[in-house]
């Protein structure tokens, strides 16, 4: 599925480009409401549309997108901009994402959005738009002893339920998407807190202490020093985890 992002902040384009990426998606960025409307780009299935733009209102690009046809349109919007929302849900977008979020939220938003409009659905067994197959969005996932489910978000270790708050699921679950991957601290900071954090990263070491905790075994996230984490199999040292994802 090809999307078009129309976003002239860079600190968000990019996570998301390589955040949507990661699930498949191809992502058609550009930085000005004019070159969003140039159509130089393939003809995308679906616009993710900044309001704010440095060369035009979002909402007049919004307008022009839908006159001209009918691609799913979700708007990107910083808070305080609800009249703004409104005005182009009138206008003919389909959603609306309001800043900070995940790109997972992102995606929920998208399959949601294409469902409706009757556009090419993403569905991540599609073989021609498949995710690489040790990514199951939906499903269970299973590595060693450990069950993830992220359409219900019950983890299981052992058989036994492991009560995790939202975070922390989140933080196991984009972990899990590719076992063994070093994941940079930014890269998780992004997916699971939100694209443009910025500050501290604190918040992060003390929930890997917790899923480490948790999971009864710190072996579960291992610290790539000076980059960030990876989740592996606790001994497990060949790349078993990968199989048993697969
Ligand atoms: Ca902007």
């Amino acid at each position: 599925m090809r999307l078009l992002l129309i976003e002239d902040d860079d600190r968000i384009a990019g996570p998301l480009t390589e955040g949507l990426g990661r699930y498949g998606f191809t992502v058609d960025h550009v930085r000005t409401g004019a070159a969003g409307l140039a159509g130089t780009t393939a003809a995308p299935d679906l616009v993710l549309l900044d309001l704010g733009l440095p060369d035009m209102d979002g909402l007049d690009v919004c307008r022009s997108l839908r006159a001209r046809s009918a691609v799913p349109i979700i708007m990107i919007t910083a808070r305080g901009e609800e009249a703004d929302r409104i005005v182009g849900l009138e206008l003919g977008a389909d959603d609306y994402l309001a800043k900070p979020f995940g790109v997972r939220e992102l995606i929920a938003r998208i399959r949601a959005v294409t469902r409706r409009s009757g556009a090419p659905a993403y569905t991540p067994t599609e073989p021609a738009e498949a995710p690489e197959p040790h990514q199951p969005a939906t499903g269970a996932q299973t590595l060693g002893p450990l069950t993830l489910s992220r359409r219900t978000r019950e983890v299981h270790l052992d058989g036994r339920p492991v009560a995790l708050t939202p975070r922390e699921f989140d933080l196991l679950a984009f972990l899990a998407d590719d076992p063994g991957t070093v994941y940079s601290r930014q890269q998780i900071m992004d997916s699971v807190w939100d694209p443009h954090f910025f500050g501290p990263t604190k918040t992060l070491d003390a929930h890997v202490a917790a899923l480490r905790r948790k999971l009864g075994d710190p072996g579960w996230i291992t610290t790539a020093r000076g980059v960030g984490f990876r989740l592996t199999v606790p001994g497990d040292h060949t790349a078993a985890a990968a199989e048993a994802a697969g």
